[in-house]
């Protein structure tokens, strides 16, 4: 079998911005997703690009290089597909206990119209999404990955990129390679509300409420750590509920049209995995993104690929050194 030159294993947001951002510097690519590519967490996501008053400081200069890669990245995708990732940017207010502060704009997007679009220009541009396929095992030369092995055979490659979002620390396993995440589960629910409009997304300590570009506004989210089930809790629909009536008591009125829950993959210091895997030549990760794998898709996608066509990297020095010194802290090793 001829060798693709990188396979990623997983999907999600994150191996489908990486097989695009490969696609764009040349590298033919090959997307492994054993159930449908969008359907994992990604699927649940709000689509918020947060603020930095949500992220943990190590997380902020990653966070702005994603952030600023968003706008042509959304315009470029539109071009190519047609489809609109919902990308818009609105004034953003924070009521907590101890603040109550509007930023004017803060980005925000659809993630199924993401993944859709996303999808369409892999293929467009001659990637292969292989669907219903799961990856079982990596094959490996003396210390050097060359493949996997799935359940409909083995595939062979010149690279491999791991993210699979929660998955990625069994299969890892499957090769003695250690990481740690930690399933957070999380409940969400959509509303329309006729006849008003939220013009602004409002979060509080414990309920958030996102307006979309359809019409729909997101209420969110449950944080259910150590939950691995995808059903959704009448206390937590009833908890999200009362909260976001005390935040916008007109919300009383809206019409439940949505409700849905996701599994997002957590770290123990809060920090994805992005990265070459040590001990293991060619072999690179790509998880643990926990509440922001949205908002960091754009940017893990850029080092990922900088890792694998071993380019100097486009993205800010700090962010890279970031995943430099947590790697030799906590990353992925054997
Ligand atoms: C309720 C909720 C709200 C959220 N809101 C936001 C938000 O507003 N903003 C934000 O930035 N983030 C948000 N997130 C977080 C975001 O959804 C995740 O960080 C992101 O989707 C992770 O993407 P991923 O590609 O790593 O994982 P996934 O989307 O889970 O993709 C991984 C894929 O790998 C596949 N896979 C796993 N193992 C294998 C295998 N062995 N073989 C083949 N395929 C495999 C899975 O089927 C899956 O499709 C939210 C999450 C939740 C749950």
């Amino acid at each position: 079998m001829k060798a693709t030159e990188t396979l990623i294993i997983g999907g999600g947001v994150i191996g489908l911005s990486i097989a695009y951002e490969l696609l764009k510097r040349g590298q033919p690519v090959h997307v492994l997703e054993q159930n449908r590519s969008g359907e994992g967490a990604t699927r649940a996501a709000a689509g918020m690009l947060a603020t930095d008053h949500e992220l943990i400081p190590d997380l902020h200069q990653l966070a702005a290089a994603s952030r600023q890669l968003y706008p042509h990245l959304v315009r470029e995708l539109f071009n190519e597909t047609g489809i609109d990732s919902g990308y818009k940017e609105n004034p953003f207010r924070m009521k907590t206990a101890d603040r109550d502060v509007t930023f004017a704009s803060v980005g925000q997007l659809d993630p199924v119209q993401l993944t859709r679009s996303l999808r369409q220009a892999i293929v467009t541009r001659g990637g292969q999404i292989e669907e219903q396929t799961t990856v079982t095992g990596l094959l490996q030369s003396q210390a050097t990955v060359s493949g996997v092995e799935t359940t409909r055979g083995k595939r062979q490659a010149r690279h491999v990129v791991i993210a699979s979002g929660r998955g990625s620390e069994a299969l890892l396993a499957t090769s003695g390679v250690c990481i740690r995440t930690v399933p957070v589960k999380g409940e969400c629910l959509a509303v329309r509300l006729p006849g008003h409009v939220l013009t602004e997304t409002l979060f509080s300590d414990d309920v958030y409420l996102v307006p979309k570009f359809d019409g729909r506004i997101i209420i969110g989210a449950t944080e259910r750590p150590g939950d691995e089930t995808t059903t959704v809790s009448v206390g937590g629909i009833a908890q999200l509920l009362q909260s976001a009536i005390r935040l916008f008591p007109a919300i009383e009125e809206a019409e439940i049209v949505q409700i849905w829950s996701g599994i997002r993959p957590q770290t123990a210091d809060g920090l994805p995995y992005i990265g070459p895997v040590s001990g293991i030549e060619r072999l690179f990760v790509a998880t643990g993104h926990h509440r922001h794998g949205i908002l960091l898709a754009p940017v893990t996608a850029a080092l990922i690929a900088d890792y694998v066509t071993g380019s100097v990297s486009t993205v800010e020095s700090g962010a890279v050194a970031l995943t430099e010194s947590r790697r030799n802290k906590h990353g992925a090793h054997h």
